[in-house]
């Protein structure tokens, strides 16, 4: 397990690479046979065999097998969530072809429940063991990006709602005014409005297929501490997080590769996520990749774009 420091030390982009299992659909294709080669790979490498049998080799901080299941996941992604109670940004958000699990490992299912449940969970825990010292305050908002609109996930009456954009705040940050911002108090009231949001979300949009290509989710925490021992000194910080997003992708390799300018403002998307992203915020990219051989293709796309995030 990854500590603090070493996090620290490790720079600020994290890339986790996850594959998923081969579904009925594929295995009853006879694409039972992975293209990813998981005995010839480690933790923190991965091996693609392509068809003409060369084989490639990706580096990242973590690779998640088929069978690694939703606890192992977090289990890695804890570490950046404990960061959040000690002030800083950070940003979370899965990247990958559709129908690789980016939904899955975000949001999960009730009985396997994903990153952003978890990450409520785990800053639940970690409040509850500073209890005396420090006192947090946790708040949640949801939205969706579509078509460059902004939609709020948390009202359920959407003809009330009002036109929502991005604003710059006092402080520098990025803010979308009138957005609910739900104050929660346990996992019970996480899992409620994460419902609320998925309900709204999906009402007005005419496929499945269109709802996972095309809009953006984002989940945003917004915790404030105050120190209980040396008394008034208050921080303030917000994070996002969010699934399937592509946008994402040029700011990230700006980031990563230092360029002077950061294309924040072309999408909506990426202009909210302008504060959760570099200086210095911590930010976690899932890639998650099919081990079909017909996916081949767009998984060395995704493979290439990590690693040069990396
Ligand atoms: P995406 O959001 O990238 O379009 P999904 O999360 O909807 O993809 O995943 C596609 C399908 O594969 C879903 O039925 C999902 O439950 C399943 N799936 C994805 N990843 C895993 C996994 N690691 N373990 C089990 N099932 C998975």
């Amino acid at each position: 397990r990854l500590s603090n420091e070493l996090i620290e030390m490790k720079g600020n982009i994290r890339v986790f690479c996850r594959c998923r299992p081969l579904n009925a659909g594929e295995i009853l294709n006879g694409s039972a046979a992975s293209v990813l080669n998981f005995e010839a790979s480690s933790d923190y490498e991965l091996q693609v065999v392509a068809s003409d049998s060369t084989k490639k080799q990706f580096k990242f901080d973590h690779v998640f097998k088929p069978e690694d299941n939703q606890e192992a996941v977090f289990a890695q992604t804890k570490p950046v969530i404990a960061s959040v109670l000690d002030g800083f940004n950070v940003c979370i958000f899965a990247y990958g072809q559709t129908g690789t699990g980016k939904t899955f490992t975000m949001e999960g299912t009730p009985e396997q429940r994903g990153v952003n449940y978890r990450t409520l969970e785990e800053l639940f825990r970690i409040a509850e063991e500073r209890h005396g010292v420090m006192k947090y305050e946790l708040c949640v908002s949801m939205l969706e990006v579509y078509n460059e609109k902004i939609r709020d996930l948390l009202v359920e009456n959407s003809s009330q709602t009002k036109k929502l954009e991005v604003k710059q705040s006092a402080e520098g940050t990025q803010e979308v005014p009138g957005l609910v911002e739900a104050p929660v108090y346990g996992t019970e009231d996480v899992w409620e409005l994460l419902k609320t949001g998925n309900r709204v979300r999906s009402v007005g949009s005419t496929s499945a297929n269109e709802l996972s290509s095309r809009s953006h989710c984002l989940l945003r925490v917004t915790v404030v501490g105050e120190n209980l021992v040396n008394g008034g000194e208050r921080l303030k910080e917000s994070q996002f997080i969010n699934k399937s997003l592509s946008a994402l992708g040029d700011v990230i390799s700006a980031l990563a590769s230092k360029s002077a300018h950061i294309p924040y403002r072309n999408s909506k998307l990426t202009h909210i996520l302008q504060s959760s992203l570099g200086g210095d915020c911590k930010t976690l990219m899932f890639v998650q990749v099919s081990p079909s051989e017909t996916d081949l293709g767009e998984t060395l796309c995704s493979l290439n774009f990590a690693s040069r995030v990396r």
